[in-house]
């Protein structure tokens, strides 16, 4: 996963990158600079994000509740 690091100002392969959601509920990517080791934040949608995504398990929608006989 490859980020900016503004300290470097050069792209670096991000270290321990974790996908996060921002305030404003956008996709991102949050990892640390293998070189200097200040956060690096990539936005969007990203592969890892995907991949964690779809190790959660889809809701099944509910089965409507029996109603009980009178
Ligand atoms: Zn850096």
């Amino acid at each position: 996963m490859q980020g900016y690091c503004v300290k470097c100002r050069a792209k670096k392969e991000m270290k321990d990158p974790q996908s996060i959601t921002m305030k404003n509920k956008m996709p991102a990517t949050q990892g640390v600079c293998p070189t200097c080791g200040s956060k690096m934040f990539r936005i969007g949608i990203t592969p890892i994000i995907e991949l964690a995504s779809s190790q959660i398990p889809r809701l099944a929608p509910q089965p409507p509740v029996p109603r009980l006989a009178p």
